[in-house]
């Protein structure tokens, strides 16, 4: 592939990269069809990163029909092998409140409607037949990028929880109360709704994951009130969005080098057989 090429992906909206100065529209096609939107790729702090905004820059997708094989893919294809993952997300516990940056490091999947991997045995459009694979996600999010955003928080004055488990649900619908106070019972800390599959294809695709997820509101039954409002999570994102691309930024710089990596994402295919060749 001719064009700009990136080491590092950024899956977050026009707010992160909006402002840089040398950011060029690259659009990728893949086999599991077009991504969210074009990919758009410049440099920080020396890296060049490739943000792709996950609803599309018109925030016209919901969380059920993003096409996260085409975004993980295209963001391979472009070079990029360390990922990293801004959402917006529910509190679940009263002292994860607004304003909360959590960097998870469990997942608990709850969505029902997705395609949620790339070896699902069918024949692609070009013909390339995925083999049976069963890749590893007891620890869903690379240790390598969850200590650079920790650090990179940290350095900004932003104290974040350092680990919790994040419940993703189907949407678009927010929880129940019910739901929401079972999600609690769990011991789950907060809830979202993009989370899965993202983490699971990109190991799939042996990319290095990260999620920071801020919380916007508290879920509905971590909160006496009238529940969450979408116009609640959109204010306190807005709130903090400079904040979080800050942190976004340094953890950018703060990530160790594409190759060689050392981490169990890079092997995460190890002894299988995909049947797909990886871009
Ligand atoms: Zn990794």
């Amino acid at each position: 592939m001719t064009g700009p090429r990136a080491e590092i992906g950024v899956i977050g909206g026009s707010g992160f990269y909006s402002f840089l100065d040398d950011v060029t529209e690259v659009t990728v096609n893949t086999p599991y069809g077009a991504p969210s939107d074009s990919l758009f790729v410049g440099t920080l702090a020396g890296r060049a990163v490739a943000f792709l905004p996950r609803h599309g820059r018109e925030h016209h997708l919901p969380p059920h029909r993003i096409n996260y094989r085409a975004n993980l893919w295209a963001l391979r294809a472009l070079g990029a092998r360390q990922v990293l993952g801004p959402c917006a997300v529910g509190g679940l516990l009263p002292e994860h409140g607004p304003g909360t940056l959590l960097i998870p490091d469990q997942l608990v999947d709850r969505t029902r409607s997705r395609v949620n991997t790339y070896f699902d045995g069918e024949p692609r459009p070009d013909g390339a037949r995925p083999g049976v694979v069963h890749v590893s996600l007891a620890d869903p999010y690379c240790p390598q990028g969850r200590k650079a955003a920790l650090a990179a928080a940290a350095g900004r004055g932003w104290e974040a929880v350092d680990g919790g488990t994040m419940v993703v649900i189907e949407g678009p619908r927010f929880s129940t109360r019910a739901e929401s106070r079972w999600h609690a019972a769990q011991g789950w800390s907060v809830v979202g709704m993009t989370g899965h599959p993202e983490a699971a294809l990109a190991r799939e695709l042996e990319l290095c994951y990260t999620s920071l997820a801020l919380v916007t509101d508290l879920d509905a039954g971590a909160e006496a009130g009238e529940g969450v409002s979408h116009a609640e999570v959109l204010e306190v994102f807005a709130q903090n969005v400079d904040r979080l691309r800050d942190v976004l930024f340094d953890a950018v710089a703060a990530l160790p080098a594409n190759e060689p990596r050392t981490c169990p994402c890079a092997t995460a295919l190890a002894g299988q057989a995909p049947g797909i060749d990886l871009p």
